[in-house]
């Protein structure tokens, strides 16, 4: 709860100090306020169609009640929000729990480089084995060879197994033993390393097609999850790379970085809205504890707060 008021407090501070200069010297909410309130939410990177989404919803509360307060404003805001975020994910979870039945479960993750992801695997790797599984990490991201020395410095921190091949070797030849290892281990989460090569759409869809294609050798029905992770600093980058990704592959879940470091947090609400994915996971920081599964109403707790 901590982590995650701190991690938001770049997002909130910028967000309310031009809240409150919109509101300022206003006891109502009128024309004036919802133009800047869209203004400012648009600059939160909450992404043109959501903004216009929540602007809608609170013009239609002005209407219904003409003398609605400026001091009411933080308390609609917070409810069309979570709204908006219950419309993707129905559900109030606090934590993961992996399915029992699918075991081992497979998690591919998906995503550019520099976004988080080998730090988003470590995390997620560390916190599957708190919770007493047995992970097993697959360094499918053969296309750098400092991304597989990178995920094995996760994998010996948090003590978990890794199975690599040679720097350049075919990613999906990489998947398929993990998921074998994983089968052969026991255990209950396997969880992918994919290289997020974005410079060739069609590329990109035949490389995880085809790793998932390969998967589905060993468990028929894996990959359980692909996850994307987005770097929510990054803006309107994140929105293009959501559109590439879910493009390519089926994204089931997401997870958005680097929250701590930006002012634009209005992006886990953009995002989601957009394509229709629920956010699992936040990041707000860089250590091992800063991933945080994604409560849509500690969110916007500790944002309206
Ligand atoms: P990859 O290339 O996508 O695998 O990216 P990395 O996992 O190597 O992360 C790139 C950088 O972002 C590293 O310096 C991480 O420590 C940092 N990073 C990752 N997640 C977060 C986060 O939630 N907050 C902050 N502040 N830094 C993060």
């Amino acid at each position: 709860k901590e982590t995650l008021d701190k991690g938001l407090e770049k997002s909130k501070t910028t967000f309310f100090t031009k809240l409150n200069k919109a509101v300022a010297g206003k006891s109502k909410v009128d024309e004036d306020v919802l133009d800047n309130l869209e203004e400012i939410l648009v600059s939160s990177d909450v992404g043109v169609n959501t903004t216009l989404k929540i602007i809608g919803r609170i013009e239609e509360r002005v209407s219904k009640d003409k003398y609605l307060g400026t001091s009411e404003l933080n308390q609609i805001l917070r409810e069309e929000i979570a709204g908006l975020l219950s419309e993707v994910d129905s559900g109030n979870a606090t934590e993961f729990t992996v399915p029992k039945d699918k075991k081992p479960y497979v998690i591919m993750v998906v995503g550019v480089n520099g976004v988080g992801k080998t730090t988003t695997i470590g995390k997620l790797a560390s916190q599957f084995k708190k919770q007493g599984l047995n992970v097993v990490l697959g360094a499918a991201d053969t296309f750098r060879a400092a991304a597989i020395d990178q995920l094995q410095i996760w994998a010996d921190r948090v003590d978990v197994p890794m199975v690599r091949q040679n720097f350049g070797s075919d990613p999906a030849s990489v998947a398929f033993d993990s998921l074998k290892s994983g089968v052969t281990q026991n255990a209950d989460v396997v969880i992918i390393d994919t290289a997020g090569r974005l410079h060739n759409k069609v590329n990109l869809m035949n490389e995880l097609t085809k790793i998932k294609r390969v998967m589905q050798k060993v468990l028929p029905d894996a990959p359980h999850d692909v996850l994307l992770v987005l770097d929510g600093s990054t803006g309107q980058n994140a929105f293009e790379q959501a559109k590439h990704f879910t493009a390519a592959t089926e994204v089931t879940s997401l997870a958005v970085t680097k929250l701590d470091g930006t002012a634009k947090g209005g992006v886990v609400i953009g995002i989601s809205d957009q394509f229709k994915i629920p956010v699992r996971y936040i990041g707000v920081g860089e250590g091992i504890d800063d991933l945080q599964v994604f409560n849509k109403f500690e969110f916007v707790d500790s944002f309206f707060k």
